[in-house]
This record gives C-alpha cells, structure tokens and sequence, in this order.
C-alpha cells in the first residue's frame, strides 16, 4: 500500500521584508484509498504545503521531510515527482498557449507512464472522462487554460486525474468559484477516482461546501502553519457550523 508522508515540515519564502517562515511543523500521513481534508483560514499555509509538494522552487524547506513509501520526495525533480505518482492541481493554473487539451493530456501520460498509450484505448478513455465531466468533446482542440472559465479549469484538472491515475492528488481549492452543478459534477470525478484506482486525496478547501458530496476520512485544521486540529468528517460539521472564529481566537491568545 502507498503513503505519502509529512513530518514535522517546516518551510519559508524570501520576501522583500526577509525570511517568511509559513509552515511551522506539520504532520500528516495519507495512505492510499484515503481522503483528507485540509482546511483553514485564509492565509494559514495550505497553498503552501501544496506548493511545497509540488516542489515549487520559491518555498523553501528549512526541515521535516516528505516521502512516497519511502523514498525522499525532496529530492526529487518536478517531473520524477509526477513520474512517482504524485498529481497536483493548482489553485491557480497555468496557461499553456499554443498547446492543445488533447495533446497535452497524451504527453503528460506518455511522460509519466514511460510509454505511449495506444491511440484506440486512449481515444476511447479521453472520450470517457469527457462524458462522464460534462464536457464538450470540442473541448479537447482548446489551448490549455486559455480562456477557460473557471469550472472549465476545474473539470479539466479532474480530467487529468482521471486519465493519469496518479497514487495520491493534492487538490488546491477546487471548489472555489463552482456552481452546484459544476461542484457536483466534479466531485463525482473525484470520487470516481478514488473507487477506479483507490488513490490518496489532500482535498485543500476554504470552505466545507464540496465536503457534502466528496465525505473525508480525515479532516485536518490549518491554523498560522500548523495543524491545530485534526478528527474526522464530524470536525467538518462542526465547521460549517462555527466557522473559524474559535482557532482564530485562541491563535491570538496565543501570541
Ligand atoms: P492559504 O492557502 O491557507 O490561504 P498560503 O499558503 O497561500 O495560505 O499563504 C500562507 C501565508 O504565506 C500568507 O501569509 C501568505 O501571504 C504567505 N505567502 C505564501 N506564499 C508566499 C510568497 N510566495 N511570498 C510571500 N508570502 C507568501
Ligand atoms: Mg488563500
Ligand atoms: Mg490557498
């Protein structure tokens, strides 16, 4: 069984006004076929741990490790960390102009898997996901991100985690600025990929809204770059309830 493990992380940025320590410590263990909700106030380092997973090269990582059963995932290039099955979607993607959805999509698999897919079962699948998103099939010829809206960005992040079968997804605020009905459809994708090939999800959200239609195994609370509170789907509730006013106070307290 795969897991991906965090422990006792610490990471930074250098800004104008000098070092910027944003996670203070955190732990986390997923292992496979588990959903985890990471959640928190605005600011408290969740894009950060994303970032840091991804191996953004602005965030810096002054100590604590992150491995996939096993191996130092710090170590690794952007690409090996694709390669070893890890798939981030980004809270802010990127253009890609000149590139089209379909191509894109062919490379990426191609480039992690180490082979091509055979054109006939590809085509068949991409045509799969398409339907099962909602999407147009006209879709595929678009430049990447170009002009997307923003369910069209979303959906085409969960394509991509449909199509790529990675082991574990980080997925930053895919929820923010969806529709019910763009929410719903792409927490059915989510959730299809979980039961298709059992893969660890770090479900990153603001807000508790997606949590009604993708249920958590573990919820975990962000507050100023560290988890001050972990349980599991009933800490959601409490949260749609409560909000964050209770973290917030006590975290100024605190200080
Ligand atoms: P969240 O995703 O929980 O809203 P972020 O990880 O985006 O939080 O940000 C955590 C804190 O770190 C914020 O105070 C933010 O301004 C700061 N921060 C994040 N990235 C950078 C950066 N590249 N440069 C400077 N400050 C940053
Ligand atoms: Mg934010
Ligand atoms: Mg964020």
């Amino acid at each position: 069984m795969s897991v991906l493990e965090i422990k006792d992380l610490h990471v930074s940025v250098e800004t104008e006004q000098g070092t910027k320590q944003i996670l203070k410590g955190v732990d986390l263990t997923v292992n496979e076929g588990e959903i985890h909700a990471i959640m928190g106030p605005n600011g408290s380092g969740k894009s950060t741990l994303a970032y840091t997973i991804a191996g953004h090269p602005k965030y810096h990582v002054d100590s604590g490790s992150i491995t996939l059963d096993g191996e130092d995932l710090l170590a690794m290039t952007v690409d090996a960390r694709a390669r070893a099955g890890l798939f981030l979607a980004m809270q802010y993607p990127v253009e890609i102009p000149g590139v089209a959805v379909t191509n894109f999509l062919r490379t990426a698999k191609t480039a992690i898997d180490g082979v091509q897919p055979s054109i006939r079962t590809w085509t068949k699948q991409v045509t799969e996901s398409m339907k099962n998103l909602r999407m147009d099939a006209s879709f595929k010829d678009r430049n990447v991100n170009e002009g997307f809206s923003g369910g069209e960005k979303k959906r085409h992040e969960i394509l991509q985690l449909e199509l790529l079968a990675p082991k574990f997804a980080v997925l930053d605020e895919t929820d923010s600025g969806l529709d019910v009905d763009a929410l719903k459809i792409v927490a059915e994708g989510v959730n299809r990929a979980k039961a298709n090939t059992g893969l660890g999800i770090m479900l990153i959200t603001h807000y508790t809204r997606i949590l009604r239609y993708i249920s958590p195994d573990f919820v975990h609370v962000f507050v100023d770059g560290r988890i001050a509170e972990q349980g599991g789907p009933e800490l959601a509730d409490r949260l749609e309830n409560e909000g964050y006013d209770r973290f917030l106070a006590s975290d100024a307290l605190a200080t």
